[in-house]
């Protein structure tokens, strides 16, 4: 890695240990909120920090603050499951998250920080002839786009992940699974620690603990938020605020077609390496899990929505049933694992499951927002595409048909198979 990375012999290490961290250099601090800015964000979340590092790097805008009403990462970007993918049916979402998924093989160098991405393959598993067809389908729009995608009968499904129990007497066998190789997981704390640290030199202000609670406006352009630390001055504003995302509607006077949901995850003991890839398991009558193995070794795995609205970070315990007996359904030998920790996100969820990246009340405020449960894998690509719309007022193709306007002229893109309900995450 550039940068200071000073040697530390074992007394400073010892000293340090003494001490406390005092040799570790802060990715960010020190920023002070000033008066006024070229760009104000909303949100230290994926979407917010990235959106900022491409402003300053792509753009060479210099004034950019993002204003955080909690901590850095302290949103979903944190509490995700970190699958990355861009197995999707629809080519609106699958030219956009496979624009993404390149970003991210790239992205521990362009931020010069390990992002950990670990291309080990997302398996969507069939349980009938019928879900094998429909995959069929899924990866043959994949292919045809230029995106890698196999669809694996069982004996295939078997040599790829041997320690999938496949020919247990279920009730819906597994027949097989669409497989994306180049799917996987990325490190999620890393991801937002990276982008900060390369906003913050890039000369972003991170402003920590600050709310945004209103927006003023003067001749119908936005002027400035109103922040818990006071107002500041900006020439455009965007709101990145995720599963809060209706309140910010609510505060523009703009009903926004986004509900909040909750998702749960939860992570086991560390165990010996033994799943190599990612399994999405969708079973009727039960719900939907997917699982993969963290590099400390925790089994991460989460499942469907809530299913009611709420902003509370605190998850239903059948919830955490279904996905736990979805898990031990196809890894029979895990039954014995702890669980260590179980946590919850607020999603903002749109009635097609696909984002709305557009311009919000006034010419100059921006919303980058209905992620869902997906919006983790998107960070890369929405963050550069997010910036050059913001920076010169035209949306590049990629994000055109995430316009809010779909709502209302009934163009909706509806992934099937990726939509919000069944979930596949
Ligand atoms: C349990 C779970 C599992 C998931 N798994 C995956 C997955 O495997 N793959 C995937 O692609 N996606 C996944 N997601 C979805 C993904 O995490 C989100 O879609 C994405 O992180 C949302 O974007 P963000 O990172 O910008 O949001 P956030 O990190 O939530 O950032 C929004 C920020 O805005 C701040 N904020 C809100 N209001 C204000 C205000 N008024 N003033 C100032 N700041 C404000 C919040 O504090 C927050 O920090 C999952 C989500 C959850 C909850």
């Amino acid at each position: 890695m550039r940068g200071a990375s000073p040697h530390y012999s074992a007394w400073s290490l010892l000293r340090a240990r003494i001490k406390g961290h005092g040799y570790w250099q802060p990715l960010w601090t020190g920023h002070k909120l000033q008066e006024a800015y070229d760009v104000v964000i909303v949100g230290a979340g994926g979407h917010g920090l990235a959106t900022a590092f491409h402003l300053a790097r792509d753009h060479g805008i210099k004034r950019i603050a993002i204003l955080e009403k909690r901590l850095v990462g302290y949103g979903n970007v944190g509490r995700n499951t970190t699958i990355v993918r861009s197995n999707y049916l629809l080519p609106e979402n699958h030219y956009f998250y496979e624009d993404s998924l390149r970003r991210w093989a790239t992205l521990s160098r362009d931020l010069n920080y390990n992002v950990m991405y670990s291309p080990r393959g997302v398996l969507d598993l069939a349980l009938s002839e019928d879900e094998m067809s429909k995959a069929a389908r899924r990866g043959n729009a994949m292919r045809l786009a230029g995106i890698d995608a196999e669809l694996l009968d069982r004996a295939a499904l078997k040599r790829y992940c041997p320690e999938l129990d496949t020919q247990r007497a279920r009730r819906f066998p597994i027949v097989g699974a669409l497989l994306q190789r180049r799917g996987g997981t990325v490190r999620h704390d890393a991801v937002a620690w990276g982008y900060a640290r390369a906003a913050s030199a890039l000369g972003v202000d991170i402003i920590e603990d600050c709310e945004v609670t209103g927006v003023r406006s003067t001749a119908g352009m936005a002027s400035g938020v109103e922040t818990t630390r006071g107002y500041v001055e900006a020439e455009r504003i965007v709101f990145a605020t995720a599963g809060h995302t209706a309140m910010i509607g609510s505060m523009l006077g703009v009903p926004l077609p986004i509900e909040t949901h909750l998702l749960q995850a939860m992570v086991t003991e560390p165990i010996k390496p033994l799943l190599n890839t990612v399994l999405v398991y969708v079973y009727p009558g039960h719900g939907e899990t997917y699982i993969c193995q963290s590099d400390r070794g925790g089994l991460v795995m989460g499942g469907m929505l809530d299913g009611f609205p709420s902003y509370t970070r605190e998850g239903r315990w059948d919830r955490m049933e279904d996905v736990v007996e979805g898990a031990v359904d196809l890894l029979p030998h895990i039954a014995g694992c702890k669980i260590l920790r179980h946590w919850a996100g607020t999603n903002d969820m749109t009635m097609d499951g696909s984002p709305i990246m557009d311009r919000l009340r006034y010419d100059n405020v921006f919303v980058n927002a209905g992620w869902c449960y997906g919006g983790f894998k998107a960070i890369p690509a929405s963050g550069a595409a997010f910036a050059t719309f913001v920076a010169t007022g035209s949306a590049p193709d990629l994000i055109k048909a995430y316009r809010l306007s779909r709502f209302t002229t009934g163009h909706l893109l509806d992934e099937r198979g990726g939509g919000p309900f069944p979930v596949r995450l």
